[in-house]
């Protein structure tokens, strides 16, 4: 059996960062940038008050409560005509431009207009004393015009992507977002909803993998089914590796008699079978069509999760160019026993962890048979327990925390 680093490295060694691209801001969200991204303007491009209030001379006010005539009245979006002289004032809007002249801001909260309701001009009273400057957003108080914003290999993430439109770009340099193909294979399997002949059973794999290919921010595209059939399957892996950039097959990777994935992988590309020193999700067919990535998990439900985690989700971050494309582990606590025999191999239990006090506490999400779905579906977290037997309630144990 390899330890999961070695074949880990494996996959990882054959998913490098795809080329470069412009992708419209718009459709950028979980991408990765590829190079600098540098502030070709200020934000904000003016100064702006951010209070609605009345802009003043803060000298005017100095010996607050005082009276000052309403010269204008400036909505945000519009330029002020008229400049703040003394004993003026400028009724002004939240992001609306400080008028010349005036240099501070009260808020309407500390003022009250005093004067009749048509006299002209108005007279507002201010109550309190404000310092120059107050309430007033100056240029480039956010971010400077020259500065670097973001470096080479940030994440969008929605904040990212309202900074860029702040900054009035409409198209980013990423590394592009992959198509990826997700295939079911089984010659049991059903996925019309239709009534089960004897044996058969309902595809769930596909509907999972094409989920967690979505959280991991590519682009899904359904592959369909394919039966037990060496033809069969070539021929869905040759469409996909035709209009996608990666694949992912679930089922026939294990030692059965009608496990042809690996048998066709291995003709049509540059494939290796691995035994990896985990439970659950021990083979993975893994291996490239071209520069096609094939990642073949194994069929069992949980499996196909959890080898979608430890290795397809890394490899397509990879190819996102994610300077870390493997999910960190966090600590946690386990609140119960998490028993388990040892094997040789490191058991990545289902488990929900929730923080409590400070830490992270864990406790079993179910039954951990790879076949019970009901239980990962449940769980909000693998814990990573260790060839032995087992964590006791109350010792450290790490574990992986999913989206
Ligand atoms: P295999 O890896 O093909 O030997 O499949 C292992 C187990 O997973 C078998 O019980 C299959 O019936 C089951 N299985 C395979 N593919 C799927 C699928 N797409 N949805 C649900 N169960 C599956
Ligand atoms: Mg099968």
């Amino acid at each position: 059996m390899l330890p999961l680093e070695t074949a880990r490295s494996y996959v990882l060694d054959r998913c490098p960062a795809r080329k470069p691209e412009r992708v419209p801001v718009a459709d950028a969200l979980g991408l990765v940038t590829s190079s600098e991204i540098i502030a070709s303007e200020s934000i904000p491009q003016f100064a702006n008050t951010a209070m609605d209030g009345f802009a003043v001379r803060s000298a005017d006010v100095a010996d607050a409560p005082c009276e000052l005539r309403v010269v204008e009245t400036i909505p945000a979006g519009h330029a002020p005509q008229v400049t703040v002289g003394p004993g003026e004032a400028s009724r002004i809007m939240t992001g609306a431009i400080v008028p010349p002249g005036a240099d501070a801001v009260v808020m309407v909260e500390r003022t009250a207009i005093i004067s009749e309701p048509s006299a002209d001009p108005e007279i507002v009273r201010v109550e309190v004393s404000v310092p120059a400057d107050n309430h007033v957003r100056p240029i480039g108080d956010d971010l400077g015009a020259g500065e670097p914003v973001f470096p080479a290999g940030t994440e969008l993430t929605a904040g990212h992507l309202g900074v860029l439109c702040s900054l009035g770009m409409t198209e980013v340099e990423v590394f592009g977002r992959p198509r990826v193909g997700v295939l079911s294979t089984g010659d049991e399997l059903v996925d019309d909803g239709s009534p089960l002949q004897p044996g058969q059973i309902r595809d769930s794999n596909r509907r999972t993998l094409l989920a967690l290919a979505q959280r991991a921010d590519v682009t899904p595209v359904d592959l369909g089914l394919a039966p037990d059939d060496p033809d069969a399957i070539e021929a869905a892996l040759r469409t996909g590796t035709e209009t996608c950039d990666a694949i992912v097959t679930s089922g026939g990777v294990s030692m059965g008699d009608f496990d042809y994935v690996k048998a066709v992988l291995d003709r049509i590309g540059d494939m290796r079978w691995m035994q990896v020193a985990i439970k659950p999700a021990k083979p993975l067919a893994f291996g490239t069509v071209g520069d096609v990535p094939v990642f073949g998990l194994p069929g069992n439900p949980v499996s196909s999760m959890v080898s979608f985690e430890l290795f397809a989700r890394p490899g397509l971050r990879s190819m996102m160019g994610h300077p870390q494309p493997i999910r960190p582990p966090d600590l946690a606590f386990a609140a119960e026993d998490l028993p388990r025999r040892p094997d040789g191999k490191t058991h990545f239990m289902r488990v929900l962890a929730t923080p409590l006090g400070g830490r992270i506490e864990v406790r079993s999400a179910g039954g951990q048979s790879s076949h019970m779905l009901w239980a990962m579906a449940k769980s909000n977290a693998l814990a990573v327990v260790p060839d032995g037997t087992g964590v006791r309630a109350g010792d450290k144990v790490d574990v992986l925390l999913l989206d």
